[in-house]
């Protein structure tokens, strides 16, 4: 059924769905909007439902912070499996009073995965759409204690609120509104939130693939990006790489030229590494630690560099590994290790991604609100979907600021149009 209008009630509420028999005021049976050959100058009809259901989420919004303020007091760092362990139980619990069928992912080493299912019974249905986040946060426990979360005028404030657990609070009201609207969900979901996305998504990441494979779209609910909550239509790639210099300690007064110094001979290796950035392709590394030395009268037998190195194209994977790979000491005495390499691949924007971003612009179009996109150099786990060449829309959480750092926070005022595009897309997609 094409005319969309028509699917979500009657009149002017969405408490009677009524898919067969439509009684929608605006629509004709075949779905044309009648109001288009009553007034020119009317709204489209698209932009009047598109106001009925903000006005559905705005007068829902308490509710909505009051579910991101549940996930957000329930601290949840990576490296805790208890704590994350907790959270994935209260958001299990939720999921499955809105209908989903939970499978839990164990995870030895970090909280377990959640799944959830939102099948119909006509199996004929299109392939479901992934909603993907995480709820991990890279807060430690106690983070509530200096950095509660509260509401101050427009901002709610929090360990995670931004990345990103109003984006979950924002899948579960999109999800519930779409059931209320349409008396069941439109179309198959598959909901997939990890423990360890802050810490590289290892335990995760084959779950996250193999659920995109069968997936029609990947919607992901990281943050947005900027005050006006543009969603990200490119991530760069991540890699790491851990350069490890061994030399030969020896006494720097008694025997100094019997030593072979190994931060000389990475200092040499950090120029050369660093040259390998190349900006015009948006390829980037940079050697953010540095070890190495044990005390000032040694000559240090050991230094090493931890390297962090961002795509933005697929084909550039394979040259900057080589490159990494290829190092050779510049002073032959010492020994050079290379391990590491490219983690996530680079989310390009592709013809699929593209025409996310179009179908999701048209919805913010409706609202009278334009919808920006970004590319941005951080990775997330929509980079594994999008590399498997999965249409993937990024960044449609909450629109904020901080995140990672004391001062994070959403804005309160964006939740409602947030939970109309999301609710929109997972008709649409
Ligand atoms: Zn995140």
């Amino acid at each position: 059924m094409n005319h969309r209008w028509c699917q979500h009630g009657r009149n002017d509420s969405y408490d009677a769905p009524n898919r067969d028999n439509c009684g929608h005021n605006l629509c004709s049976r075949r779905g044309q909007p009648v109001v288009n050959s009553v007034s020119r100058k009317a709204p489209a009809p698209s932009s009047i439902e598109a106001q009925r259901r903000l006005a559905y989420f705005d007068e829902r919004r308490d509710e909505i912070v009051s579910t991101i303020r549940e996930l957000v007091e329930i601290e949840s760092p990576s490296d805790s499996k208890t704590a994350v362990d907790r959270v994935s139980d209260a958001v299990a619990q939720k999921f499955s009073d809105l209908g989903g069928k939970i499978r839990v992912h164990q995870a030895k080493d970090f909280g377990n995965h959640l799944q959830i299912d939102f099948d119909l019974h006509d199996k004929a249905a299109a392939k479901p759409v992934l909603l993907l986040g995480h709820y991990d946060t890279v807060y430690p426990l106690g983070t509530l204690t200096t950095m509660p979360c509260r509401t101050v005028d427009n901002k709610l404030t929090g360990p995670g609120v931004l990345d990103m657990k109003s984006g979950i609070a924002l899948m579960l009201h999109a999800l519930g509104a779409l059931k209320e609207w349409h008396g069941g969900l439109p179309r198959p979901v598959t909901v997939l939130l990890v423990s360890d996305e802050e810490v590289g998504s290892d335990s995760s990441r084959a779950i996250t693939e193999s659920l995109a494979k069968k997936s029609a779209a990947v919607l992901v609910l990281e943050p947005s990006y900027g005050p006006q909550g543009a969603v990200k239509t490119a991530r760069k790639g991540v890699g790491d790489y851990l350069v490890k210099v061994t030399g030969k300690a020896s006494h720097a007064g008694l025997d100094f030229q019997k030593g072979v110094n190994a931060i000389l001979e990475l200092a040499r290796q950090i120029e050369r590494i660093s040259s390998f950035t190349d900006l015009k392709k948006g390829l980037t590394v940079n050697v953010g630690i540095v070890i190495g030395g044990s005390r000032t009268n040694v000559v240090p037998a050991e230094a090493s560099a931890q390297v962090d190195v961002r795509i933005a194209r697929m084909k550039d994977a394979a040259g900057i590994d080589k490159k990494m790979r290829s190092l050779r000491p510049f002073n032959r005495k010492c020994k050079i290790e290379i391990t590491g390499g490219i983690n996530r691949p680079p989310m390009e924007r592709t013809a699929g991604v593209a025409a996310l971003y179009a179908q999701a612009a048209a919805i913010a179009r409706d609202l009278g609100w334009k919808l920006g996109e970004a590319a941005v150099g951080g990775g997330s786990d929509g980079n594994f979907t999008a590399g498997l060449g999965i249409p993937t829309l990024d960044g449609l959480g909450g629109v904020g600021d901080g995140a990672h750092a004391v001062h994070e926070h959403i804005l309160i005022s964006e939740l409602p149009r947030r939970a109309v595009l999301i609710a929109g897309l997972i008709e649409r997609v």
